[in-house]
């Protein structure tokens, strides 16, 4: 009767069963399920090695990012993160579609100015509890028509001022407002 062996799943070599860790019910997770390990322990280790040094790598490589950007570069990188993390969620939460990423935020924000009213866009740091007023020139997205989502031909990146303006309304509802405020400025002498 010849000892238990198992075929490893990387190296394909078949290996008595004593080269394979077993991982046991404890560390039993919904991916792997308590048993002996796919690969053998060489390529098990192997692998671990790999991903150590690589998300070292990715770390370090973070960590230089940070060091070497100007406070300004991270505000600038912060905002254009939070708003397209804010767009996820809210897509997410209401079943919109989005097709917008990072690259395409970077690029509108390459010329900070609001699409709708041509002003400069603020880059700075959010200072919840300051008044109001202040957030009018923050950097916002807008899904041009409500109905659709954050997809590259129906987002715009424009000024809270005019997003608070449009919110959610209509073009025509957006029309009759505009026609009542003229009517009525008309007749104030
Ligand atoms: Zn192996």
């Amino acid at each position: 009767m010849c000892a238990d062996t198992k075929t490893c799943s990387k190296c394909l070599l078949v290996k008595p069963i004593t080269e394979f860790y077993y991982h046991s019910r404890t560390f039993e997770t919904k991916k792997a399920k308590a048993g002996y390990s796919a690969r053998c322990k060489e390529c098990d280790l192997a692998a671990q090695n790999d991903y150590r040094l690589r998300s070292a790598e990715q770390i370090k490589a973070r960590k230089r990012i940070k060091y070497h950007e100007s406070k300004e570069d991270r505000i600038y990188r912060s905002i254009n993160q939070t708003m397209l993390d804010n767009a996820k969620r809210r897509a997410k939460k209401y079943n919109l579609a989005i097709d917008i990423d990072q690259g395409w935020i970077d690029a509108q924000m390459a010329n900070p100015v609001c699409f709708y009213l041509g002003t400069p866009l603020e880059i700075r740091e959010r200072k919840y509890g300051s008044k109001k007023g202040s957030y009018d020139s923050l950097p916002t997205l807008d899904r041009v028509d409500n109905m659709k989502g954050y997809t590259k031909d129906n987002t715009v990146i424009c000024s809270y001022k005019a997003n608070t303006i449009k919110r959610n309304g209509t073009v025509k509802e957006i029309e009759m407002i505009l026609e009542g405020i003229k009517k009525v400025l008309s007749r104030i002498p």
